[in-house]
């Protein structure tokens, strides 16, 4: 089990809309598509110190009908790219098409995937090799919080720009900036005698 024990690689879970790129709501097209101030600075950090990186990112809009699965992966391959152009490799993209009342057809569904289910982060965690005890989290709504808390992910941090500063909410982080996760980081390797 990649959850097990103590032996896996740690693991940063990005959400997608609202922590990598500025949510418009339901976003699809490239040439739209803004990132959020100190999302590249914060990968590479993380990657510098052997984080493995991947977003899990539920997207409803497929199961609306408001744009395709291919819409999503042209805009997924891109992004990638932007990631790599700035030294990141994204080593898994997990997304969930479905929504229990608006989804059309076979997309209507409840599914374990979708947060605040933790099977995306489950998923991730079982093809790459995490320990997610040793992991963190990255999400703008309580619903990524459920699930990586739901997932046993060690670290979760809660991006809200208007929150006044970083502050610790019971188990969370909250911070306004991309930016002060790296700093909490750095602080924990400090703690690690790194
Ligand atoms: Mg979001």
């Amino acid at each position: 089990m990649a959850t097990a024990g103590g032996g896996g690689r740690r693991g940063l879970i990005l959400d997608r809309d609202g922590v990598v790129n500025l949510d418009p709501g339901y976003l699809y097209r490239i040439e739209e598509c803004r990132f959020v101030e100190g999302i590249f600075a914060l990968a590479a950090a993380f990657a510098e110190r052997g984080f493995v990186l991947a977003i899990a990112t539920n997207q409803s809009g497929i199961g609306r009908g408001l744009y395709t699965e291919a819409d999503f992966a042209a805009l997924m391959d891109w992004m990638a790219g932007e990631f790599r152009r700035h030294g990141v490799s994204l080593a898994g993209i997990y997304h969930c098409p479905d929504h229990p009342t608006a989804g059309i057809g076979r997309y209507r569904r409840a599914n374990p995937w979708r947060k605040p289910g933790p099977g995306m982060l489950l998923q991730a965690a079982a093809d790459l090799g995490l320990d997610l005890a040793r992991s963190w989290t990255v999400g703008d709504k309580a619903s990524d919080i459920e699930a990586g808390r739901a997932a046993g992910v060690g670290t979760l941090v809660r991006y809200d720009a208007t929150a006044p500063a970083v502050e610790r909410r019971e188990d969370v982080w909250v911070v306004p900036r991309l930016a002060d996760i790296v700093v909490l980081l750095e602080r924990e390797e400090g703690m690690r005698g790194g």
